[in-house]
């Protein structure tokens, strides 16, 4: 670990590819950042099995991509700091004061947010045995490894609804699980979905239980009905009941939607030297290249804010 920065033109907040595409573009300008890592290194990707819409890979484990990432950033010169951001507030002159999870504190010109979104879990028994052994958060990044098998989705929002009808690109049949009897996602998606004959909806369904033996091959689905039970035979599970933004730190400094997401215009926040990059973002597309660009965009405008001042 580096030793700690007392004062930083910029300090990044995550070490997902919007962080790490940040600090390789700013410290590339000789910015010198400091990147506050967390807990564990290279955000959500570190835990994908394989990315195969990466460009420039056809396929990179996703541990293997964020490695890159990072040590690009550390040979450029960027300070990296293993803890996590308790609290951001406003300091003098203006600067921001962070403090970190050892209580220690950097004052900071610029603060780039790029801490992401964690997909909720189901919180069901072989949820976190199975995870990446067939249960997955990202139909983009895991569908094609299930041409002509049997998946399912969980969920009745849109991403729910889109990833359901991605996957009929691949696989034979997809259900789709949804714990009521109607679903939140938009109707236009709605209709593509009910008229789509490789999907059928499971409605009124809880998952129970995830099961297998390697690699998952079944889930327990009870009716919220009448409580019956019964086993679902599939090779896939693709989960999508929403996210949860990492942005309770940053809440009363910027403005967010009502979701806790950060609501930026151009990277730029609702607090002038604030800025917000990847999933974190309100309305942002959730995939690895989408962060990095906004990375990249990031970077021009911290860039731009400290040459004006
Ligand atoms: P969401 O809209 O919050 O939907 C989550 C779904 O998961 C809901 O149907 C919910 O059921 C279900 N759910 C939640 N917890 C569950 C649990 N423990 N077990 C089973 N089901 C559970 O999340 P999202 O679909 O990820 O969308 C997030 C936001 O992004 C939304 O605002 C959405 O409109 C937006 N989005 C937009 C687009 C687009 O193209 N316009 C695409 C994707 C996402 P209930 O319905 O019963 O609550």
């Amino acid at each position: 670990m580096a030793n700690m920065s007392e004062y930083s033109e910029l300090v990044i907040v995550g070490s997902g590819p919007a962080g790490l595409t940040c600090a390789i573009y700013t410290a590339r300008s000789g910015l010198s950042p400091v990147l506050l890592v967390g807990q564990a290194p290279g955000g959500q990707l570190i835990n994908t099995d394989t990315i195969e819409n990466y460009p420039g890979f056809k396929s990179i484990p996703g541990y293997e991509l964020m490695m890159n990432m990072l040590s690009q950033a550390e040979e450029l010169g960027t300070q990296f700091i293993y803890q996590s951001l308790e609290r951001i507030e406003r300091g003098e002159g203006n600067r921001f004061r962070l403090s970190l999870s050892s209580a220690e504190q950097i004052v900071a010109r610029t603060v780039v947010i790029a801490t992401g979104a964690t997909h909720r879990r189901l919180n069901v028994p072989g949820e976190e045995e199975f995870s990446n052994k067939g249960v997955s958060w990202c139909a983009t990044c895991d569908g094609p490894m299930y041409r002509g098998k049997t998946v399912a989705v969980v969920g009745g929002g849109n991403t729910a609804v889109m990833e359901a009808i991605f996957l009929t690109n691949f696989a034979e049949h997809v259900f789709l699980i949804h714990r009521r009897d109607s679903l939140r996602a938009e109707k236009y998606l709605q209709d593509k979905l009910f008229s789509n004959d490789k999907i059928e909806v499971v409605w009124n369904s809880e998952i129970v239980q995830i099961s297998g033996n390697e690699r998952l091959n079944s889930v327990l689905l009870r009716s919220v009905i009448d409580n019956s039970e019964r086993a679902l035979a599939l090779l896939g599970l693709f989960v999508a009941v929403g996210t949860t933004p990492s942005s309770g730190f940053v809440s009363d400094l910027v403005e967010t939607d009502g979701d806790g997401y950060i609501i930026a215009r151009d990277t730029k926040t609702s607090c002038a030297g604030v800025f917000a990059a990847g999933d974190i973002v309100s309305g942002s597309l959730k995939q690895a290249v989408f962060a990095a660009g906004q990375g990249a965009l990031v970077s021009k405008y911290v860039e731009e804010y400290l040459g004006a001042r």
